[in-house]
């Protein structure tokens, strides 16, 4: 069996977030494992417990029990995915660190590629999705994000990489000290530069239940958010920014148009008032508004809570 004596650094750290997948865990725990053993090198799985309500810990403690190379960051509450990954970054101990979710939609197969890549020189190898086997819908909205964040992005953010990817321990480290409290770990591993390669891999179905992210759960939680923390009025002044501009627009059309062709029926001055005010109000809202978008953010930053907190943990050689 290759694996860590206490004490001894394994080669490569994987983290995976596991939020509600006890019908997934065996079968993760079979093939990652086995992928693992068969590249032959030291490793340990840093399984992240991001709040599951379900069986999910009772499964990874009896991972834990019989493979000392399984590790488990339980967390106090559901943190969300971003948070469960920094957590475990925090806590890899391997020259290479991979990240990868937990449902099997990464295969475990595809670590092999990662490893040989880096072992080519490459500090982050990253991989991108061929097909998404996933619903239209969802794939439109995938698509959509990733093109708007490309081109108003300030980094140069790849196409259709996820979260799966390996870095080295030189990026983990960079990583590690990064402050920002939002992090979007897809972004700044772009951001911190390095040798860096993509890597085309198919991206499975989910192996067991739902997707813990559906879209209207991410609008959901967004809401959530929003109402628990109080930028609603600052995302009010947004929304009816862009409503007002919206119909500010519609309603120019009209008067333009009435002004040509009925100019009889209104009074002089009257379109350009109504537009003027209409437009100039909708773009106001709209800017007060995103600038509300920033100002929240920087609240985030400023109060400097944790991004998670850990119960415990299981089977970490220095606690
Ligand atoms: N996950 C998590 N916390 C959450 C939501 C999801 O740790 O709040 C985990 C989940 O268990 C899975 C991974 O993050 O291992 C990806 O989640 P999911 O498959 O729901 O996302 P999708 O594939 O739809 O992007
Ligand atoms: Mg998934």
């Amino acid at each position: 069996m290759s694996g860590t004596e206490p004490g001894e650094r394994p080669l490569l750290s994987i983290i995976v977030p596991i939020y509600n997948e006890e019908e997934t865990l065996p079968e993760l725990d079979r093939r990652l494992i086995g992928a693992l053993e068969d590249l032959g090198e030291t490793f340990e799985v840093i399984l992240v417990n991001d709040g599951s309500r379900d069986g999910s810990f009772e499964v990874m403690s009896a991972m834990v029990a019989r493979d000392p190379r399984i590790r488990v960051i339980d967390f106090s509450r559901n943190f969300g995915h971003q948070a469960a990954f920094y957590a475990g970054l925090r806590r890899a101990a391997g020259q290479a660190t991979i990240l990868m979710d937990g449902d099997l939609q990464d295969p475990p197969e595809a670590i092999a590629d990662l490893v040989a890549k880096w072992r080519e020189g490459f500090e982050v190898v990253y991989a991108i999705r061929k097909h998404r086997k996933e619903g239209f819908l969802k794939r439109t909205a995938y698509s959509l994000f990733y093109r708007l964040l490309r081109s108003i992005a300030y980094i140069e953010i790849p196409m259709d990489a996820g979260d799966f990817a390996l870095m080295d321990e030189r990026v983990v480290r960079l990583l590690r000290g990064m402050r920002e409290r939002n992090k979007f770990l897809r972004g700044l591993r772009s951001w911190v530069g390095f040798r860096q390669i993509g890597l085309p891999c198919d991206r499975g179905e989910r192996y067991a239940g739902r997707p813990k992210y559906s879209i209207r759960r991410l609008f959901r939680l967004a809401f959530d958010g929003l109402l628990a923390y109080s930028y609603v009025p600052l995302r009010i002044a947004f929304v009816l920014g862009l409503l007002i501009s919206g119909v500010s627009f519609l309603l120019a059309s009209v008067y333009f148009l009435q002004r040509i062709f009925s100019p009889a029926d209104i009074p002089k001055g009257f379109t350009t008032l109504a537009i003027l005010v209409l437009f100039l109000g909708g773009v106001q809202l709209l800017t007060i508004g995103l600038l509300g978008e920033y100002l929240g953010r920087i609240y985030d930053e400023v109060k400097r809570r944790p991004e998670y907190i850990e119960r415990t943990l299981l089977n970490f050689p220095d606690v």
